[in-house]
């Protein structure tokens, strides 16, 4: 008997298995719309030419391959924390920002869940929005925190259900943590406005909730680095403590390079180096330090005017693509196809994912008549649709709803 033979297989990853669908798939006009990561006019993957001028700049500088601190390469914490809280921020010109590199957006979220497991004296109840980026559930499980939702979509208006949500926060017990995603809300493509931020703002001041900003898409969702950290930059404003988690996976196309940040606002100096100092001690045992190559990526172009220059324009292209699908497809199957039913969401939602509204049925019948190949809560990414599928897409999604 094998020392395993109790161990349960455990579900597929339900993303992983559109992939294995799709590639098995052999019709020519097969699309898939699962994947969360960018995809340019051709369905091809995208390197950014800022990546590829940091990473020659990074060849000729010879650089070693020494291990890194383990909070990370200072020179890209401190951009990455400038980039998020806003060169005019007060913690930030205080020196009251403890920051850590983590793995990626995941690695901050993860670092961050212990963080507050160990250390936040108020209660270890974290409120994530409903639905949410599916790994949040076991990722916070696993940090040892007790995991609720709060409303967060309206299914009748494919919209934000602001009271809802408002109802859910008045209610959770003083001092529990509150998930919030700064920006392009994944699943759903559904973002407070600012007003509505602001409201949410002076409840959790008044509930004496903690905000804890999960950030994986700055810059995607409205084009604009600034626009996109409204709503932390906002708290900040506030006097609220944040915790932040940033990842460059989106932003600048590292994904598989696991670039990412998460910090803190402290009071002081002197209260940021003991929490930072924490911070260490949570990461040496997890993974030691983390990664080089992706973080000097970052930092060169963070740092050097020119190539922050050029990111700013590929991340305002990138965004621009997506949004300019939008308009296609809304264009499509209201004008073109004359679809049944209200599809103005498609426009007013932001970021990379869309909520479509289409249900399990209809996203069945999509992949097995279309070969259009999406998660069965109906969310597509939009960077996977592009000028030559489009038309297709929309044609079968009426197909679908007939
Ligand atoms: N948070 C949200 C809401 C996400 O959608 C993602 C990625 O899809 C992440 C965090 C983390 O991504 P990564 O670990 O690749 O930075």
């Amino acid at each position: 008997l094998s020392t395993w033979s109790a161990v349960p297989a455990g579900p597929p990853d339900p993303i992983l298995g559109i992939t294995e669908a799709f590639k098995a798939d052999k019709d020519s006009r097969k699309i898939n719309l699962g994947v969360g990561a960018y995809r340019d006019e051709n369905g091809k993957p995208y390197v950014l030419n800022a990546v590829k001028k940091a990473e020659e700049k990074m060849a000729s500088a010879k650089l070693d391959k020494e291990y890194l601190p383990i909070t990370g390469l200072g020179s890209f914490t401190q951009n990455a924390a400038k980039l998020a809280y806003g060169a005019d921020s007060a913690p930030l010109n205080q020196h009251a920002i403890a920051v850590t590199q983590s793995i990626s957006g995941t690695g901050a979220l993860r670092i961050g869940g212990a963080f507050v497991a160990r250390h936040y004296p108020g209660s270890k109840i974290i409120y994530l929005p409903n639905p949410t980026w599916g790994n949040h559930i076991p990722l916070f499980k696993d940090s040892g925190l007790e995991v609720r939702q709060y409303r967060y979509f309206d299914k009748k208006t494919v919209g934000l259900d602001f009271e809802g949500l408002k109802e859910d926060l008045k209610n959770a017990p003083e001092g529990a943590v509150v998930l919030l995603h700064a920006c392009a809300h994944n699943p759903t493509g559904v973002d407070p406005t600012q007003a509505q931020w602001k409201e949410i703002s002076d409840l959790i001041a008044e509930k004496k909730l903690f905000p804890f900003f999960d950030m994986a898409y700055q810059g995607f969702a409205s084009g604009s680095t600034a626009r996109d950290a409204f709503a932390v930059r906002h708290f900040v404003s506030q006097g609220h403590q944040v915790a932040l988690c940033q990842s460059f996976a989106k932003n600048m196309g590292l994904y598989g390079e696991r670039v990412g940040a998460f910090s803190l606002t402290t009071t002081s100096e002197e209260e940021k180096k003991r929490v930072e100092s924490q911070l260490k001690i949570v990461v040496r045992p997890m993974y030691s330090n983390p990664p080089l190559h992706g973080a000097h990526i970052a930092s060169t172009i963070l740092s050097d005017p020119e190539l922050y220059k050029q990111w700013e324009g590929e991340v305002k292209g990138m965004a621009d693509r997506i949004i300019s699908m939008r308009e296609r497809l809304y264009e499509l199957l209201t004008n073109g196809f004359q679809t049944p039913g209200e599809w103005g969401h498609i426009k007013s939602q932001i970021g990379m994912f869309s909520y479509t509204g289409l249900n399990t049925a209809q996203c069945k019948t999509l992949a097995e008549k279309a070969h259009v190949y999406m998660t069965m809560d109906g969310r597509i990414s939009m960077a996977g649709l592009n000028g030559g599928n489009v038309e297709y897409f929309a044609q079968s999604v009426d197909a679908a709803v007939r």
